[in-house]
């Protein structure tokens, strides 16, 4: 029996902050799926490779090699042997994440690395189709959600606290775009497994979500 947390919903709707509290208090391993995504992205942009031109992102892809590290229970994102956790945040590699992804070799690429981290022990794994595709026997898949205007509200916050310069409305917009991107690409779009519990955080804090979703956890492993 695993105890796999599968978590997808779309972007800024706290999967990250979420599941790793999930993680701790249930002392599964956590793992960004997102961060898998943004890595390749940084590596096309880097290597100036069109996501339009399939031929070339799969020549490029040859010399993609993305590994997962844990320190201190963070997860570490290796590209070609180089920790790229500091570089990935931006929202130029977001997009590019995303652009990328709804490619299906790009999604094939890492799709053993996900499915084999799981077999090893039970997690806490969020993106857009882990409850779809990649863990669909998952014990528990979520699927969290909030409006457009609370997600785009939060980053917001963020970037201000970060001492950064923010435009809410820029950042909306991103966030919407993004959605539509990641929720009609042909391959692995995003959308909520039969079988996963919604969860709109639009109204509730980070507690409350993490409450709710533990309750829901614990509840289904008592009636097993
Ligand atoms: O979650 P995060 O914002 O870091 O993900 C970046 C992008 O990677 C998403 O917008 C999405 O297009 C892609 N992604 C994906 N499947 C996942 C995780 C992320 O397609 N499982």
């Amino acid at each position: 029996m695993n105890y796999d947390i599968a978590i997808d919903g779309p972007a800024g709707a706290g999967k990250s902050t979420i599941a790793k509290r999930l993680a701790k208090t249930l002392d599964l391993i956590y793992v960004d799926t997102g961060a898998m995504y943004r890595a390749i992205g940084l590596y096309m942009i880097r290597k100036g490779v069109n996501s339009s031109d399939e031929a070339a992102v799969v020549k490029a892809l040859k010399d993609v090699d993305v590994d997962i590290r844990y320190e201190e229970g963070m997860q570490i994102v290796i590209l070609n042997g180089e920790n790229v956790n500091g570089l990935i945040r931006t929202e130029e590699v977001g997009m590019a994440a995303s652009a990328f992804s709804a490619l299906a070799p790009v999604r094939a690429h890492l799709l053993n690395l996900q499915q084999g981290l799981a077999k090893r022990s039970d997690v806490v794994m969020d993106g857009r189709d882990i409850g779809t595709a990649i863990l669909p026997s998952a014990f528990l898949k979520i699927y969290l959600t909030a409006s457009s205007a609370e997600r785009a509200k939060r980053r917001y916050k963020e970037l201000l606290e970060k001492g950064e310069s923010a435009d809410l409305a820029k950042i909306e917009e991103d966030i919407i775009k993004r959605d539509e991107q990641d929720m009609t690409r042909t391959v692995s779009p995003l959308k909520k497994a039969d079988d996963a519990v919604v969860v709109d955080a639009s109204f509730m804090n980070i507690e409350e979500v993490t409450d709710t979703i533990l309750k829901t956890y614990n509840d289904k492993k008592e009636t097993k």
